[in-house]
């Protein structure tokens, strides 16, 4: 995509620049100069033609990759040993974070993508600051956008629920009443490293928390790690990652779908 729009941008200049050089250009100095168009049509085109997207009454688009639609764990793994995923699947369509069971991660690798995910930390509420309802989203099983209950529970506001832990403080904290569901809808552009393995553009992270913005296109600065700086070691597609605090933390998922982009 990357490539893409900058080709249509250059068709579309090609395409005035036809049209305009016949009407509105001279030369100077041995230069065309360009003038202002003065018909509409000549910043107008027709291609490419995006492709045609259906939303489902679940809101999940047609070409949506399905992470977890409450029936199986098909799309996971333990991101400790790829075994199957030991986490509690639930009745109502829900998985739960078994405790000290280890973090679970997809099967597939990916780039950059729009994810939607829901998570609902307990109702009953148990332990304190980032030991109350912590899980997190990895992207690229590197990059995380923190999950906690922080209703009435302080802690570091860049680890609190929705910062890009320990790197950027969300712009709002929009979480629902512990025990109900939350949505994070994640935009997501991967890093990239040339052959050196040099980091030549940063990833960027946009966050929707029950629709409202708390992360605008924010540049990743590297691994979002406990102890210690971000860290740049290049690296290609990797696994969505569900975080297993370790803290009996209780944590819900569901209705997780990507489409990469
Ligand atoms: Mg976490």
């Amino acid at each position: 995509m990357k490539f893409f729009v900058p080709i249509a941008l250059l068709s579309v200049l090609v395409s005035c620049q036809q049209k305009v050089t016949v009407e509105n250009s001279e030369i100077k100095e041995g230069k065309t100069v360009q003038e202002e168009p003065t018909k509409p049509e000549a910043t107008e085109f027709y291609e490419p033609v995006p492709p045609k997207i259906t939303v489902g009454e679940n809101g999940m688009p047609s070409d949506a990759i399905i992470l977890f639609n409450g029936s199986d764990f098909d799309e996971w793994v333990s991101a400790r040993d790829s075994t199957a995923v030991q986490w509690h699947l639930n009745e109502d369509g829900s998985m739960t974070v078994k405790d000290k069971a280890g973090d679970i991660q997809t099967k597939r690798n990916f780039g950059s993508v729009q994810l939607h995910i829901e998570w609902k930390s307990p109702a009953e509420i148990q332990g304190e600051g980032q030991s109350r309802g912590n899980s997190g989203v990895f992207l690229q099983s590197r990059y995380e956008v923190q999950v906690l209950d922080n209703n009435d529970n302080k802690t570091y506001v860049n680890g609190q629920v929705g910062s890009i832990y320990k790197q950027s403080v969300p712009l709002a904290m929009a979480s629902r009443p512990s025990g109900e569901w939350n949505t994070y809808d994640i935009l997501f552009h991967a890093p990239e490293f040339d052959e050196s393995g040099t980091k030549t553009r940063s990833g960027t992270i946009t966050v929707l928390h029950n629709g409202v913005l708390i992360q605008d296109h924010v540049e990743i600065e590297g691994t979002t790690e406990y102890i210690g700086w971000p860290k740049n070691k290049a690296h290609g597609p990797a696994p969505i990652k569900l975080q297993d605090h370790q803290d009996n933390s209780r944590v819900s998922y569901r209705n997780i779908w990507v489409r990469e982009l």
